[in-house]
């Protein structure tokens, strides 16, 4: 087919990265000028700014204050009748269609709002980010999910439904029969988080009785955390489907539920929400605006352009990213960026700050013969965050080490992790099977005694 299209919206995606730059501004200074007279939220957090006449600048957005999920959850502490959504519902409830739930993984979960102008800006933003990974109108998608009321859930099958693909919403029912279903229906495409996909592909064989490959999926999408940046979870995922076509995808609930993904080049994942929401990039620390290119490090923050029922401005996503290219042999002029981890991730060892993800990089990359890439880093509470003694950490062995090899493969572990990120981990080999994954996100860093 000749016709076929090559980007979900040609116009933007293609645009100069500066002049979506500016068309977003715009969109951001009208939002800013509405702001306080919508949101309880934002009327105090605005106090006191000058209003904003006119386009704004990159400089002047970096000055206003930033939007934390702190806030946000604290603004739903003590609802009032018909305001669900707390300080930051700037509509009223009869114009909500739907509410969306954050996963609940770094506290108790927020709610969002849609109105049928948001609901319809999501599925947009939602399907044009599963066209950029590759979905097309003849694919058969299962989707493994459990969870409608999360970002990820209801979603995302209204993304594929808008793309034209056709839905199989298996998610929720046990894996044995997710993969019968996914074989009944013939799927072409499966979406899921990583660490399931990997789980799926490593046990194929006991669920369904063949391995991964012989399902007929072509297209394995994975998201909802880091992982697929990983060169060697990414490999095991292509050699357990027998695809290339693995590609890895990002959002956020409170903001757009999927705004990033690869394209076919498959080297980070391109923003893909320009019409609706507004990508900052900042220094955590200094919080100072980072510029997009390629190898620089920083926080994403959102600002949702047209957002009606809980709009955000400069929302911290606390998601670290890596820019890997700001130019695509597809075409698409939107920064590809890789995600290494959240800010509230980050371990301190005596000075020395390693994300998790950096510490599962170095086990993967040494002694993926020997051990899974499920690890289970221990703190001893929620909020812990600086060791002084060496990390504790678990890693589950793979089925054909010995165990009698345990010792020595946790020492050289423990050995390269010094090396490599002068961070001292005591590290224990555990039999196969003893981390526990599931569906949904599977955490590195557990709170022991909880
Ligand atoms: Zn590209």
């Amino acid at each position: 087919m000749g016709s076929e299209r090559s980007y979900w919206n040609p116009e933007l995606e293609t645009r100069p990265w500066e002049q979506v730059l500016s068309h977003q501004l715009a969109c951001a200074a009208e939002l800013i000028r509405d702001l306080p007279a919508r949101s309880a939220l934002y009327r105090s957090k605005l106090a006191g700014l000058s209003p904003v006449d006119g386009p704004i600048s990159a400089g002047q957005l970096n000055a206003l204050p930033l939007t934390t999920k702190d806030e946000l959850r604290l603004g739903q502490e003590n609802q009032a009748p018909g305001q669900p959504l707390g300080l930051q519902q700037a509509v009223d409830l009869q114009r909500i269609v739907q509410f969306v739930s954050s996963s609940g993984t770094t506290g108790r979960p927020v709610y969002f709002g849609l109105t049928r102008a948001d609901l319809e800006t999501w599925v947009d933003g939602v399907a044009n980010t599963f066209f950029t990974a590759g979905i097309r109108p003849d694919d058969v998608v299962a989707h493994l999910v459990s969870l409608p009321m999360v970002a990820g859930g209801l979603s995302y099958a209204d993304g594929f439904r808008r793309i034209g693909a056709a839905l199989a919403w298996v998610g929720g029912l046990p894996p044995e029969r997710m993969l019968a279903s996914i074989r009944a229906v013939q799927a072409t495409a499966i979406l899921s988080t990583t660490s399931f996909a990997l789980y799926l592909t490593d046990n194929c064989w006991r669920l369904a009785g063949c391995a991964a490959s012989e399902l007929g999926v072509r297209k394995v999408l994975g998201g909802g955390e880091s992982g697929l940046g990983q060169p060697e979870i990414r490999d095991r995922i292509v050699k357990g489907w027998r695809t290339h076509h693995v590609r890895e995808t990002m959002g956020l609930g409170d903001v757009l539920s999927s705004m990033w993904s690869e394209c076919d080049d498959a080297s980070g994942m391109h923003f893909n929400a320009q019409a609706h929401v507004l990508v900052e990039l900042i220094n955590s620390v200094t919080l100072e605006s980072v510029p997009w290119q390629e190898g620089a490090t920083g926080e994403a923050v959102y600002t949702t352009l047209g957002r009606e029922a809980t709009p955000l401005l400069r929302f911290r996503s606390f998601d670290h990213l890596l820019v890997t290219g700001t130019s695509c042999p597809c075409g698409r002029t939107s920064p590809k960026v890789r995600c290494f981890g959240r800010t509230d991730d980050m371990l301190i060892y005596k000075g020395m700050n390693v994300f998790p993800t950096a510490i599962r990089d170095v086990v993967m990359s040494s002694f993926r013969e020997a051990v899974e890439p499920n690890l289970r880093i221990w703190k001893d509470a929620q909020d812990q965050v600086r060791f002084n003694t060496a990390i504790p950490m678990d890693v589950e062995a793979r089925a054909d080490l010995a165990a009698e090899r345990y010792m020595a493969v946790a020492r050289g572990i423990g050995e390269a992790i010094r090396a490599q990120l002068q961070v001292r981990a005591e590290v224990t080999v555990l039999p196969p099977g003893s981390i526990p994954r599931t569906e949904y996100k599977t955490p590195l860093v557990y709170v022991r005694n909880q």
